[in-house]
């Protein structure tokens, strides 16, 4: 639903936004009073992990939401010592999509979700909740009034891969119309000067932050990690300037000297989420049940045959994690 108007004005705001700096166009969104349509707008971070080995099978999508009408009416308000009143309303998600979730990962992070509850999807509910974030109306009561807009914030060249190892849940953010810009947390790291490394990692920042992070290739976390960094570098002015700090060096200077950025961080983690509406959140990826996960499940005896024969060596030592009808090679 949209109409002409409505269209236009997205597209204004889009070019608008085109010509400022990343680091700006957060900095407004989060801190500034709007009377436009930008004040509608909805953050969505997206982050996706693919498998590192053959079939590179979409593995976890990482989302988080903030909505700045939400946080006090929409007026600009003091974040808090660590941003903490408006990472408050930071919903994350995370998705783990049921076909690949057997495939091996370098460690335990797709089961170390620390913000919330992951779910266990298949790759059409995982594409119908992405449409449901990116089309969400102005009025639920007048859809002719159109679809709010989204900025989209991401890390590195995350989307690059996208672009590369589609197949899997087709979803390219820059496609879609209510998108008005498109992101990048570590340009955006750069251009608020906290690091000026064209290649800093998630684990990298946050430290600088005094923040330590905790499996950062989970999907979920790394998208909550990046929605944290993406606020803190943007904020630097409010949170950690002072007299005695007159260039806002990150740490416990001004109004983040009252607490730990890391009380901040356990605080957001212990806090309660509620879980998304749709998908389960117990899934054995060895034997596909509901009732018990892969920790629990009590089909040891299961392996599957097509990869235990396989001449790759790192799908023989996986055989055991699935049964044969779950396998991804045909
Ligand atoms: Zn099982
Ligand atoms: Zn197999």
């Amino acid at each position: 639903m949209s109409n002409v108007s409505h269209t236009r004005k997205m597209n204004n705001l889009r070019s608008l936004l085109a010509s400022k700096p990343q680091k700006e166009v957060l900095r407004l969104y989060l801190y500034q009073r709007h009377d436009n349509l930008f004040k509608q707008a909805i953050l969505v971070t997206f982050y996706r992990k693919w498998s590192e080995r053959p079939p590179y099978g979409l593995t976890e999508i990482g989302i988080t939401t903030y909505d700045r009408q939400q946080v006090n009416s929409g007026f600009p308000c003091p974040p808090g010592p660590h941003a903490e009143d408006l990472l408050a309303h930071v919903w994350s998600i995370h998705l783990r999509l049921r076909s690949n979730a057997h495939l091996p990962s370098t460690d335990a992070s797709p089961c170390a979700f620390h913000f919330g509850s992951s779910v266990f999807v298949t790759h059409s509910e995982a594409a119908q909740l992405l449409h449901q974030v990116w089309h969400q109306p102005i009025d639920a009561m007048d859809l002719s009034k159109g679809d709010r807009p989204i900025i989209c914030l991401s890390y590195g060249d995350n989307d690059a891969l996208g672009r590369v190892r589609t197949g899997d849940v087709d979803f390219t953010p820059n496609k879609i119309a209510t998108t008005i810009a498109v992101l990048n947390a570590q340009d955006i790291a750069i251009q608020a000067r906290i690091t000026s490394s064209k290649s800093a990692t998630i684990d990298y920042i946050l430290p600088i932050f005094k923040i330590t992070p905790y499996h950062v290739s989970n999907a979920g976390n790394a998208a909550t990690y990046i929605t944290v960094l993406a606020f803190l570098s943007v904020l630097r002015d409010e949170i950690y300037g002072a007299e005695s700090n007159p260039r806002a060096k990150p740490g416990r200077w001004g109004i983040s000297s009252t607490k730990p950025a890391q009380n901040v961080m356990q605080w957001l983690m212990e806090r309660p989420t509620p879980a998304p509406p749709f998908g389960v959140t117990t899934y054995c990826s060895r034997c596909s049940s509901f009732v018990h996960s892969a920790w629990e499940c009590p089909n040891t005896d299961f392996v599957c045959t097509k990869c235990s024969a396989s001449q790759a060596k790192w799908r023989q030592e996986n055989a055991a994690t699935h049964m044969e009808g779950l396998c991804v090679f045909r």
